[in-house]
């Protein structure tokens, strides 16, 4: 062709043929227009070569970015062979680094294999229960996997489709709205917007060139008009516009030997650097290439198919990112539209005061009773959707198991959607939360102790030691004897109470205390009891220390006596733990759990030493502690006589209480949780349910509920043991202490005193007897053996 001479090339498509046309454009300056994807390591810089496609990286960043904004943490690519991998390949390393838990991985690639039967795979997919599905495959395949998925249940309500092909919009989808699916996607073409121009130039012959360029739209129906054909629209175009700016120039074709070097056409560098820099508005939007004749700027229109039919939701440009065409707004008025169709299975278990059976007359929903029903009724009327109430076979809550890889009880039937919600007591935990939805917490609570209230016991036979506790009787005695002591010492110091035994013989140089040990033991006592002693200290060490030993005497007297008073009226208990620390500290009273709930959970995986402790104690004690269900826990406490306490969520606590009056709650909340309503990952419903479960929270439509259930059905109140004075505490050291510190200062003191009134005695004798300083020693030891 070039013999004879051409203005540019156009295609071809395909891309193995694409790198001869290029390297022939490139020697012989022809304007070279490619329209297909080709893979950026491919892209080798060819001078007269430009591409309308769009650049792949480029292509590959608005894909991540639809994802990211539709907040896909996880999802599956099915893709079919190498092309579309290299092509995805953007999108996997920006997931890559997001690796959620072991169990849960950012995405799973499979590849779609060579059909016609897809269905086996689709089948793996779907046990895997993964609901985000990236299609990257050609379009001719598309309508074959979905209707495939369809059959295998993978195309349901909760399943949501990324078709990365931009001739998807092409497709028909309409017999897959029914099933509730989301299908987004992505292509350039904006069917609402997109203009055909014509342009006609003969480069032949300039003169005859009619060039218009008014927009005429033309009745072409975007969904038969596929991306290569708009974009060979728009390589004319663009084409066209180049030469037409060129006319001047009077650019011709000219014939080109092929075969003989040197040969070029002389108008080619011109036409292309011209199409490089000018931008045209075409069929697929925008259209803008950079210096290497990539496409640099394109619109991705981003398409939805749901249960309302396919429509334009929003666009991606490399400039201005993801721009939404609706609104918020628009979107949760869609869904509370579409919910109030509905009928929601919900599922659930026994256990009261949540859900339990009135008897085998009532069918249907009238079989139960309690607050989940309640709760879920309240709910459909604000937001106008039906519901049949299924219980869960296994009777569990949900539990991961790490071996099986599979999760049970109401988590499993979410997973496997048999369920649209499950509602019970039903904790929101992490685990929990990776592996199904759950709305905003209805009810705030904490792991508890449930035990049997202490019983009276009667006074025993010494029970007038109660006041003071043991130590404080100890160191009342040691006291008492130490302070015999420092009188009887003090006394043997003080030379002023030694006297004679016969008054009327003055003469007489015998001396005598009367603070014989046995009576400093007896005048302690006595002041102690309060009854007093006729013998009474006469030096000022003597009576400093009776004073003190007085004064401690009055405040114990006194405090003994306030005490006994309370323990005498008080009706005595049993002791009892007061918090989880007694509880550990201790052997005898047993303590377990729920099996398969997240109270058992807690203790396994807590890091804090006191709930290590008391999960190897539950683990090694034998028979076993821990129980099938709330009540059988409950039933234990009761029946346990007091050597069993029961681990239990408070409100279930709270609920058990009211019933039975001999149970108590044993200190305070252990942690802090909230049960909430649980649905399938993804589920579009879940922010209206959110949203009237907050706004029963704000009407305290809650707080009536839980009254209902709580107090009025439960139909027994239990007597306030307000009445029943508190048990009083014995007195400790920490309360009388410091009484027994003025003691011994006391004590102190008149010993110091005591040993200067003897030396003020000796002092005194040497100088009425004039003994020399050398005597002084002599005398000191002869005034000590007086
Ligand atoms: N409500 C808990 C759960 O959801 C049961 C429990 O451990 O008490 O697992």
């Amino acid at each position: 062709m070039a013999d004879e001479g051409i203005g540019g090339v156009f295609g071809p498509d395909w891309s193995a043929t694409g790198g001869v046309v290029r390297s022939i454009c490139d020697s012989l300056h022809l304007p070279h227009l490619e329209m297909h994807w080709a893979p950026s390591h491919l892209h080798d810089y060819h001078p007269f070569t430009i591409n309308l496609y769009p650049e792949p990286k480029l292509l590959a960043k608005a894909l991540v970015a639809v994802i990211e904004d539709m907040d896909w943490t996880s999802f599956t690519l099915i893709y079919e062979n190498t092309d579309s991998l290299v092509r995805m390949q953007e999108l996997l390393k920006a997931h890559d680094s997001q690796l959620i838990s072991e169990d849960r991985v950012p995405f799973t690639v499979w590849q779609l294999g060579e059909g016609p039967d897809y269905r086996p795979l689709l089948k793996e997919i779907q046990m895997t229960s993964e609901t985000r599905i990236v299609l990257d495959c050609s379009v001719d395949k598309i309508l074959a996997v979905l209707h495939q998925a369809k059959q295998v249940k993978l195309m349901g309500e909760y399943h949501s489709y990324i078709l990365t092909s931009l001739d998807a919009h092409t497709l028909d989808l309409g017999e897959l709205k029914s099933g509730g699916t989301n299908i987004t996607m992505l292509s350039l073409i904006d069917r609402n917007k997109y203009t055909v121009q014509s342009a006609i130039y003969d480069l032949n012959n300039p003169a005859r060139s009619s060039i218009e360029l008014d927009n005429k739209k033309l009745n072409l129906s975007a969904t038969t008009i596929k991306t290569g054909s708009a974009l060979i629209y728009d390589a004319v175009q663009l084409y066209s516009k180049a030469v037409s700016e060129m006319v001047g120039d009077s650019v011709r074709v000219a014939p080109l030997p092929c075969h003989t070097p040197g040969y070029y056409w002389k108008h080619g560098y011109s036409i292309v650097s011209r199409m490089k820099r000018s931008t045209i508005e075409g069929m697929t939007g925008k259209v803008e290439l950079d210096e290497k004749g990539r496409r640099s700027f394109f619109t991705i229109v981003i398409t939805e198919l749901s249960e309302n039919g396919q429509r334009k939701i929003g666009s991606w440009d490399p400039l201005s990112g993801i721009t939404y065409t609706r609104t918020k707004s628009q979107m949760d008025r869609e869904i509370y539209q579409s919910i109030s169709n509905k009928t929601f299975i919900v599922t659930s278990r026994l256990g009261k005061p949540y859900l339990w059976t009135k008897g085998d007359n009532y069918s249907g929903n009238d079989r139960f009773e309690g607050y989940s029903i309640d709760l879920i009724d309240e709910i459909s009327k604000d937001l106008g959707f039906k519901y049949k109430f299924v219980l869960v076979s296994d009777g569990q809550y949900g539990t991961y198991n790490k071996k099986t890889k599979q999760w049970n009880g109401l988590i499993r039937e979410l997973r496997e959607r048999r369920a649209d919600l499950a509602i019970c007591d039903l904790t929101i935990t992490y685990d929990r939360r990776s592996a199904v939805d759950f709305t905003m917490p209805f009810m705030t609570l904490g792991i508890s102790i449930l035990y049997s209230k202490p019983v009276k016991t009667s006074p025993g036979l010494f029970s007038f030691l109660s006041p003071l506790s043991l130590d404080v009787w100890m160191y009342m005695a040691t006291a008492f004897l130490g302070v015999s002591l420092v009188l009887y010492i003090g006394c043997r110091i003080s030379p002023y109470e030694w006297e004679n035994p016969h008054p009327c013989n003055l003469d007489s140089d015998h001396l005598e205390c009367v603070f014989s040990l046995h009576n400093c033991l007896w005048f302690s006592i006595g002041s102690l009891t309060g009854a007093g002693c006729d013998l009474l200290p006469k030096t000022i060490s003597t009576r400093l220390l009776a004073g003190v030993w007085w004064f401690f005497a009055l405040i114990m007297v006194s405090s003994y006596t306030a005490n006994l008073a309370a323990f005498l009226t008080m009706e005595r208990m049993e002791d009892t733990i007061e918090n989880v620390e007694d509880l550990a500290k201790q052997n005898k009273i047993k303590y377990g759990v729920l099996l398969g709930g997240s109270s058992l959970d807690f203790f396994r995986d807590s890091n804090v030493s006191t709930y290590q402790k008391m999960w190897s104690v539950m683990e090694s004690t034998r028979p076993t502690v821990f129980v099938k269900n709330n009540d059988e826990g409950v039933e234990r406490v009761l029946k346990g006589k007091r050597a069993y306490a029961f681990f239990m969520e408070s409100t279930s606590i709270e609920y058990q209480v009211e019933k039975h009056c001999e149970l108590t709650q044993v200190g305070g909340l252990l942690d802090s949780k909230g049960y909430g309503i649980a649905m399938p990952f993804n589920s579009p419903y879940r922010t209206a349910i959110s949203g009237s479960v907050l706004k029963m929270q704000e009407s305290g439509k809650l707080h009536e509920l839980k009254n209902k259930w709580w107090k009025e059905k439960s139909g027994k109140t239990c007597e306030s043991s307000k009445h029943v004075p508190l048990a009083t505490n014995e007195l400790g050291m920490s309360n009388v202490g410091g009484v027994f510190l003025v003691l011994i200062i006391g004590c102190t003191l008149a010993f110091l005193v005591a040993i200067l009134e003897f030396l003020w005695q000796v002092r005194k004798v040497a100088v009425q007897e004039k003994v020399k300083h050398r005597n002084f020693s002599k005398k000191l030891k002869q005034a000590y053996t007086l």
